[in-house]
């Protein structure tokens, strides 16, 4: 994963007797088991002035787990996962104790064993205590229990300064709201988490697919868009794409706790316009036993989804109104006509959390988080370097123009983000800069857009110089 950060090398996509080149991956790992390696491993990095990396699956999309020359502090084999009864101010019930390289698809595969739900991502292998819920934790159950930060009870983490802490909503509360929402690789070395857990539940699953050449199609885009909010709303979560040449696909629908029949019906302004407009769609819903079988059917294969990259969370008000949903349509399309692919990624996690986190507020008032770019090419990287341009200078500015002083998803968005402080963590930005003054004064952890990374710039090499 991130080849654009990786220097496309060495990766099976390069030919067999292409000449391998370390670039900008990490120089030497360590691979880490437990909190005595995670601080030795800082203290060495410190003592001799070395690049520091934490890397768990390298799935950031921003290049925050690979650094040129640096020593990687590589958390993937920290594989423990326990359920346990939690008892706190805030919660009891069932919660799993999860290990920093635990994936999303081996905490969901324990709970389900346990007729138990864990809130997770659309990708199977990303690391559920890693980046993901660190950086808020968007997903299929979200509009059912919200964003998976929302869901962390306990942090345990190695700080900047060596401290192994254990951080609750009552103990050392800033360091938890912090890593909840507050970015991957920032503040310290998460070395488990424990979240809550949720009882299994029947899971409906709907696909739909259409193409029409004609203009008819942006009506049947826009119809789509304002039945958004009733989906979401019951519960429902969408992942949906606009394609060049007219091809709508909704892949992925889900309703958990809800039938088939549920879902189809909720979906009925859409196919209700389709069949009165006479385009020809396919159209499926199904009802699953658990949500891990739904989950796993709609998302039978995943590959590695490499975009050259942008993103917009974009709010409810645009779609509560024909006026405001056209212009969001006028957007999309306009997006296509300039290069572009979107897909959205629609969820209503309005409700707060039980304990306050850093999740960027914008969360709070999105319908969807519109996940736009063109397409990477593995082989071409002056090519990758032009279209990031196209997403920077041409196809945000779009969607930007239409959400006036929004927000952008920390995980998930332009590395190029104009103004990413305030796009990618809003408000919570002067609180989160001084959390981490208090738990890494030295600045030992860095990555692109991360908090505080300001104060330092990358120069030849990779090595990271104080910007004077
Ligand atoms: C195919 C694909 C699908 C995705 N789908 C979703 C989705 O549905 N919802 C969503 O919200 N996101 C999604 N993402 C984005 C994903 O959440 C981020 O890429 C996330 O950063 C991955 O975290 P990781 O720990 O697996 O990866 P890494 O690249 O290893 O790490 C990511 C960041 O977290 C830091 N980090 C990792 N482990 C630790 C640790 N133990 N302590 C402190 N810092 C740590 C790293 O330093 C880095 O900054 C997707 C990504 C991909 C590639």
């Amino acid at each position: 994963m991130a080849g654009f950060f990786a220097n496309m090398s060495c990766d099976p996509f390069t030919p067999r007797n292409a000449q391998c080149i370390v670039g900008s991956y990490v120089a030497y790992v360590v691979n880490a088991s437990g909190a005595l390696e995670y601080r030795e491993t800082l203290n060495f990095a410190k003592k001799h002035n070395i690049r520091l990396v934490i890397r768990n699956t390298g799935h950031d999309y921003m290049g925050k787990s690979t650094g040129a020359g640096a020593l990687a502090i590589w958390t993937h084999n920290i594989k423990y996962k326990s359920i346990i009864d939690y008892t706190s101010l805030t919660y009891t019930g069932k919660a799993m104790k999860i290990g920093a390289g635990v994936s999303t698809s081996e905490a969901q595969s324990m709970a389900n064993s346990n007729d138990l739900v864990i809130v997770q991502g659309d990708c199977p292998t990303v690391g559920i205590a890693g980046g993901y819920t660190q950086g808020g934790g968007s997903g299929p159950l979200a509009s059912k229990f919200g964003l998976a930060a929302d869901q962390v009870l306990e942090w345990e983490v190695v700080t900047g300064n060596g401290d192994f802490l254990t951080a609750t909503p009552n103990n050392n509360p800033e360091l938890y709201w912090a890593l909840a929402g507050g970015g991957g690789g920032t503040y310290g070395v998460v070395l488990s988490m424990t979240v809550k857990l949720h009882p299994n539940m029947p899971t409906a699953g709907s696909a739909l697919f259409f193409t029409e050449p004609t203009e008819a199609y942006w009506d049947i885009v826009q119809a789509f868009l304002l039945n958004l909010p009733d989906v979401l709303e019951a519960g429902g979560t969408i992942y949906w794409q606009v394609l060049p040449g007219n091809i709508f696909r909704m892949p992925q629908s889900y309703l958990p706790n809800g039938t088939a029949q549920d879902l189809e019906q909720l979906l009925q302004p859409t196919l209700k316009l389709l069949d009165q407009s006479g385009i020809s769609y396919a159209f499926s819903s199904r009802d699953f036993p658990n949500f891990q079988d739904a989950f796993y059917e709609m998302v039978p294969e995943t590959n590695v989804t490499e975009i050259n990259l942008g993103g917009r969370l974009i709010p409810r008000y645009l779609l509560a109104s024909e006026i405001s949903a056209a212009s969001l349509t006028s957007a999309i399309k306009s997006i296509i006509n300039n290069g572009g692919i979107l897909a959205g990624v629609s969820m209503d996690v309005s409700r707060p959390p039980s304990s306050s986190n850093a999740v960027h507020p914008g969360w709070r008032e999105s319908a969807f988080l519109a996940f736009l770019g063109t397409i990477y090419n593995r082989y071409n990287m002056t090519s990758n370097v032009v279209n990031q341009r196209l997403v920077t200078n041409t196809l945000l500015p779009i969607l930007e123009e239409i959400t006036p002083g929004g927000a952008a998803y920390l995980n998930e968005a332009d590395i190029n983000q104009p103004n990413w402080h305030n796009v990618f963590y809003g408000a919570n930005y002067p609180k989160l800069i001084s959390i981490k003054k208090m738990f890494d004064p030295d600045d030992i952890f860095w990555g692109p857009t991360a908090v505080g990374s300001e104060r330092w710039e990358v120069t030849e090499h990779g090595r990271l110089c104080m910007v004077s």
